[in-house]
């Protein structure tokens, strides 16, 4: 494809697509143009997909998520497509700035953080892979909220990606299901029930194709926007009663309008709950209707579909797919449920107490009175097969959700190492002694195309300058670059093309946020979303206690820092929004104290999302991962960081662990108590306090918490973190703190000595290919859907 034809059907969009012509289009034209003028080059190749699939009748893959934090999408698909370079220098000619053009569209925030990235690096792992593969989620009109500060608290706006026209997408009219709530259950006299619901939606899907590495293959997201069945109460509308006529338009769009701004806590929320059934059922009955205008032997439908759950956030799936084949098609109810079983996998993201689903049987029997049915029935099915040990889906009123998914699944996988051995031994404890098959391990994993090929391209040119370009398509060719790390002169480029990133970083902070940084301090970076776990509030102690030494002794040796910060707090969450503030008053006191201000800077910048990730991850020197050991089921972000040549200080924790093995115990900061010593610790009475005692530069920064340095005039106001340190510490924010400063200290030391921590970074980007999504994709393929990939189109049949 040549870059005339490019620019020919750039200016052909511009002119029919848009309706604008050459001498009035706006950045905004331009870039849709270009999206449109890509988008042209993957159909042909998505169209090649879906009839390679069905000519060689392979099982599909269906991903079900309740979020996909997709971000942006035209560099990405440029790149894959090979086209990057080609529509820069289409721009070029056309004198546009392309860097303001990609960075015109809005990023695609319809996740909160990890969970909602994963899928998202699934898919195109999946398309790379060519696998035959759907993936299901909500279109929400408003994805997760934008975070601005004022006054340094976190004030939430509503996100509005869809005011513009979201180019990438093909409305699909015709894709439609009617999805029922609340109303009763007609009893046959045999197992068998007729649901009538009171209410109903329209489920409507939106396609979006996903392209992956060199256009060899393309999937489909498929995200259901929700609609009336009836757009107006026409004779209310006549009666002049126009508000009341558009309630039922309102009350079904309700359902797709927002994310839950929120994935550990879901409190007895029916709208969440209508909004898992919702797009769960559209998905199922999407699947069956494909499956059935190819077969008719349901019993076939394990050998055909292959579906994962993406946590319990569609767990409404088991007894959806039971009704489906038993009331809906007659199969009798112990078929109809070892069927469904052995096409349903469950991904377990977290052991938080508070992060489990559970629904109220009254709030489920209301909305989904048959699906209950089906439950009680599911939990007696198996507990009569299994009665050695009493485990229940139902406890206390509840359904328990993880319980229903573990139940209704063929496998159900952790997401690291050390999260499924915690599994085994907590929360699936029973249900694992019962199913000792069904746990399998499947370490999370990120796209090595957008998170460091596209991310950082200079250290993408460098890699494929010394080893070719295979590493895009298969990264643990990044361990070739091992005998390289002991090459000056590789060592020396690597080192340059981190300080120019850092450039470009400290240039983008000083004209975003008004924040001057030194690009040859360290940047030690905390970016992912503020929870308590997460220990954000260990991080600013440190710099807090760091800042106070500093001015102790201002014209010390000291190792120049910018400790830069990026996530959001859930709206609810009070003490995360603590967290919040804090950092950015410590930020503010810091940043204006003269006598330190060479040594240490503080930023905090508003509104972490995919490409805020993608602009920082490139510049970091340090990566902050710094959970309390047994709490973060696994982390991305560790793997994107170190990728990238950022050391890594941690604790043992998710992936974690698996990271250290793979670019060695010697180049990873390593401190803080083990899973289980957390747990023996928690047991300690007044652990903190011991803590705190022996540690006074510890017992310094939370005194400063207390006595206004941070807030003038309203000394209190961070009192309360402080308390909670030293009083309840569930996470053992004290505990860990003196390791950790030690761990930081020894990161400042080695810093000093640039040649030594080039060598230590170089060797992560060399020990990081393992956590590229493809290799955990190919996992799933033969531990849990038992899928290959299809006959594809393209390049892949020519390999
Ligand atoms: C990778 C990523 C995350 C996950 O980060 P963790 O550090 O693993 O929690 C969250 N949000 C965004 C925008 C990401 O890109």
């Amino acid at each position: 494809m040549s870059i005339s034809d490019l620019r020919g059907d750039v200016l052909r969009h511009l002119k029919y697509s848009i309706g604008k012509d050459e001498d009035h289009a706006q950045i905004y034209d331009w870039r849709v143009a270009l999206s449109l003028a890509v988008r042209d080059r993957i159909v042909d190749r998505w169209f090649a997909a879906t009839r390679a699939t069905y000519a060689s009748r392979a099982k599909r893959v269906y991903y079900l998520s309740m979020e996909f934090l997709i971000g942006r999408l035209l560099e990405d698909a440029a790149t894959n497509l090979g086209l990057l370079d080609e529509a820069k220098a289409v721009f070029d000619g056309f004198g546009l700035p392309f860097d303001r053009v990609l960075a015109d569209e809005p990023d695609a925030a319809l996740g909160n953080g990890g969970l909602g990235r994963l899928a998202a690096c699934f898919m195109e792992s999946l398309a790379t892979l060519g696998v035959p593969a759907y993936g299901y989620g909500i279109r929400y009109e408003h994805g997760l909220f934008r975070q601005r500060f004022e006054g340094g608290r976190q004030i939430e706006e509503p996100e509005d990606w869809l005011t513009q026209a979201h180019v990438w997408e093909f409305e699909r009219p015709e894709t439609s299901f009617e999805i029922g709530f609340g109303g009763h259950v007609h009893r046959t006299g045999t197992s068998r029930g007729i649901w009538r619901p009171a209410e109903a939606v329209i489920a409507q899907g939106f396609d979006t194709p996903v392209v992956g590495w060199q256009g060899r293959w393309a999937n489909t997201l498929r995200l259901w926007g929700a609609q009336p069945t009836r757009l107006l109460d026409l004779e209310r509308f006549n009666a002049g009663d126009y508000t009341a006529a558009a309630q039922p338009e309102t009350l079904a769009r309700t359902i797709s309008r927002v994310l839950y701004p929120d994935d550990t806590t879901e409190g007895g929320k029916a709208l969440r709950l209508k909004q898992e059934y919702f797009f769960t059922a559209a998905s199922l009955r999407d699947i069956l209707r494909r499956f059935e205008s190819e077969y008719d032997d349901l019993r076939k439908l394990p050998q055909k579909v292959a579906i994962q759950l993406n946590d319990t956030h569609p767990a409404i799936a088991g007894p959806e797919l039971v009704r489906l084949l038993h009331d809906e098609r007659g199969l009798p109810f112990d078929e109809a449920m070892e069927t469904a079983r052995l096409c349903l996998n469950y991904t377990n993201h977290t052991l938080l107490p508070e992060a489990l689903e559970s629904w109220s049987e009254g709030l489920m029997g209301y909305l989904l009175p048959r699906h209950l049915q089906i439950i009680e029935a599911i939990d007696a099915a198996h507990h009569k097969a299994y009665p050695a040990r009493s485990v229940h889906i139902r406890e206390h009123g509840q359904v328990q959700m993880g319980n229903l998914s573990f139940i209704m699944a063929k496998r159900v996988n952790g997401v690291s190492a050390l999260h499924t051995e915690l599994m085994k031994t907590t929360v699936f404890q029973d249900l694992h002694a019962l199913h000792p098959e069904r746990i399998v391990n499947e370490t999370n994993g990120v796209t090595p195309r957008r998170w460091l090929l596209g991310c950082n391209p200079r250290l993408g040119a460098l890699i494929t300058e010394v080893l070719g370009d295979g590493w895009v398509g298969d990264a643990e060719e990044l361990a070739r670059l091992a005998p390289f790390t002991e090459d000056a002169s590789f060592l020396e480029r690597f080192a340059a093309i981190k300080r120019a990133n850092k450039e470009e970083l400290a240039g983008w902070l000083k004209r975003e946020q008004g924040v001057a940084v030194d690009p040859s301090a360290m940047f030690d970076i905390q970016i992912k979303r503020i929870h308590e776990y997460k220990r954000q509030h260990l991080n600013i102690l440190e710099a807090i206690a760091l800042w106070q030494d500093i001015s102790d002794n201002p014209n010390g040796d000291w190792t120049p820092r910018v400790k830069i910060f990026g996530g959001k707090a859930a709206p609810g969450y009070w003490f995360a929004k603590e967290i919040v503030h804090l950092i950015n008053a410590v930020a503010g006191r810091i940043n204006a104290d003269p006598a330190t201000s060479r040594f240490l800077r503080v930023v905090f910048a508003p509104n972490y999302n995919v490409s805020m990730a993608e602009r920082l991850i490139p510049a970091a020197d340090l990566s902050e991962q710094i959970s309390t050991a047994g709490k973060e089921a696994s982390g991305t972000g560790n793997m994107k960081f170190a990728m990238n040549g950022a050391l890594t200080i941690g604790t043992l924790d998710g992936a974690n662990v698996e990271i250290r093995d793979h670019v060695g115990a010697e180049n990873f900061f390593l401190f803080g108590m083990t899973a289980e010593e957390v747990v023996a610790r928690r047991e300690v009475p007044g652990h903190a306090r011991q803590a705190i005692e022996a540690d006074p530069r510890l017992a310094r920064a939370l005194g400063a918490l207390r006595d206004g340095t941070f807030s003038p005039g309203n000394p209190g106001l961070f009192a309360g973190i402080a308390d909670n340190v030293e009083h309840h510490d569930y996470f053992l924010v004290a505990s860990d703190f003196t390791d950790y400063w030690r761990a930081s200290r020894e990161a400042d030391a080695i810093c000093r000595d640039g040649a030594r921590w080039t060598r230590m970074a170089a060797r992560n980007t060399a020990g990081s290919g393992w956590f590229s999504s493809d290799r955990t994709i190919r996992g799933y393929m033969a531990d849990i859907w038992d899928v290959t990939p299809a006959a594809a189109p393209g390049t892949l049949a020519a390999e």
